[in-house]
């Protein structure tokens, strides 16, 4: 296994410089929201991280600008159509350009002691695990990793001895509470969900919402895919499953709260009756932060809470009905048998098309679930041992999802 290279604070108390320990990242999907999250954090960190490797999804000249903005080694873009771009924008470098599937693969697995794993979707399932099996600490923003591969990506991590660090806010806040408290102490595990732009609103508004009213997210500014998934409560049913995975506990013994104001993350019940709370503004970069730097602290200038300006903290159930999304992510969790994998692929398919306008918002989750009907009758849902089984599943039921939106052929 890699060393892990301690950050060192330099005599003045600031991180360390790039000449002496450093620490080297790779940061998969560079050019997103928690791309750009990271970037902020290691230009502000003064010299305490150098970067390895970029790789990005089809924006050449976004990710050749977040390579030569990092000074980074290497830089890998998915869509192999986009190489002449990508190397033209980096001429004048010294940085080395590539494209295609096994580029990111590479860029994973460039040498380093942490990589960030930013990738939207199922499309960072290979290049994250790569980089695990290849002894690497992960900061995970990447939560449907977790629930397509939840049970080969943990095995990876304790093969590799290794660890998954969670980016995903809710995780980092109740990775942070539990402490080194043992998971038998543990009572419950709480995440919170802000309730997205439809939280109030009646069950026929939400059915007829636009993309548009869908995209509008009143605390957290993040990329599309997982702004839908908020928007119907999807993305805390796939948090739910990435915490399952994450932290080893059963589905009984983790819940969800709305909260409005998305201040507490995260809370842990234990058995005494004490809980722990995991509480930051909603800035993604208080949580890559923690990853980066685990165990020490950065300085960083995310923002700060100032919980007298707030004023009042609210929670309340979520309301099954009016965000069925949830619940059936739930039941894909307590149903096992591959459902999570599923249940992963079909919202990608559902998300895309709802974006597309193809189908109404209500449709994403009556898609998903009939996906995992289908898959438990035709026995296409079973645990995945392996990332390939996995995989073989994704792919599997993407086809058919796809084949079966309306308008296809084989809808009707
Ligand atoms: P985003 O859409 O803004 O960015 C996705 C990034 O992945 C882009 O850089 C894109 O180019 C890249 N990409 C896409 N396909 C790729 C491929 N095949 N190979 C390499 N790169 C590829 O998404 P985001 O909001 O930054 O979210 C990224 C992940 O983090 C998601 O899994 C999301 O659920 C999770 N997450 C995001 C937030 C947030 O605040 N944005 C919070 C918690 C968790
Ligand atoms: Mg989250």
């Amino acid at each position: 296994m890699k060393k892990v290279v301690q950050l060192r604070p330099s005599r003045s108390g600031e991180a360390s410089s790039p000449d002496a320990d450093s620490r080297r990242v790779v940061l998969l999907g560079a050019t997103g929201s928690i791309g750009r999250s990271t970037v902020e954090i290691i230009n502000g960190a003064n010299g305490a991280f150098s970067v390895a490797a970029v790789a990005g999804g089809s924006d050449a000249k976004a990710l050749a600008a977040v390579a030569i903005e990092l000074g980074a080694e290497f830089a890998a873009l998915a869509d192999p159509s986009g190489y002449a771009d990508l190397k033209a924008a980096l001429s004048g470098t010294a940085i080395e350009a590539a494209a295609g599937p096994e580029a990111v693969i590479e860029a994973a697995l460039r040498p380093a002691d942490i990589v960030v794993g930013a990738i939207a979707g199922a499309a960072g399932v290979a290049p994250t695990f790569a980089a695990l099996a290849a002894g690497r600490i992960i900061a995970l923003a990447n939560k449907e990793c977790l629930v397509c591969a939840g049970p080969a990506f943990m095995r990876q991590a304790a093969a590799s001895g290794t660890r998954l660090l969670p980016v995903d806010s809710e995780h980092n806040a109740i990775f942070q509470a539990m402490g080194d408290a043992e998971l038998s102490s543990v009572e419950m595990i709480t995440l919170t969900a802000s309730g997205g732009p439809f939280r109030t609103w009646s069950v026929e508004a939400i059915a007829a919402a636009t993309p548009e009213q869908a995209l509008a997210h009143p605390n957290w500014s993040m990329g599309p895919k997982v702004t839908i998934d908020s928007a119907g409560l999807m993305n805390k049913g796939l948090e739910v499953i990435e915490a399952h995975y994450l932290f080893g506990i059963e589905t009984a013994r983790l819940d969800v709260l709305v909260h409005a104001q998305s201040v507490v993350h995260g809370l842990v019940a234990f058995s005494d009756g004490s809980v722990s709370a995991g509480l930051a503004a909603p800035d993604m970069k208080v949580p890559i932060a923690h990853c980066l730097s685990h165990p020490r602290r950065l300085v960083t200038k995310a923002r700060r809470l100032d919980l007298a300006a707030i004023g009042q903290l609210t929670f309340e159930r979520p309301d099954f009905n009016r965000f069925p999304a949830l619940r059936v992510a739930l039941d894909a969790l307590r149903a096992g048998r591959g459902l999570p994998t599923v249940l992963n692929a079909a919202n990608e398919i559902a998300v895309e098309a709802f974006l597309k306008r193809r189908i109404s918002f209500h449709e994403i989750a009556k898609i998903v679930e009939q996906a995992c009907e289908a898959a438990l009758s035709d026995g296409v849902a079973r645990e995945p041992e392996t990332i390939d089984e996995a995989l073989a599943i994704d792919f599997a039921v993407r086809e058919r999802t796809r084949a079966r939106l309306p308008g296809t052929a084989a809808a009707s």
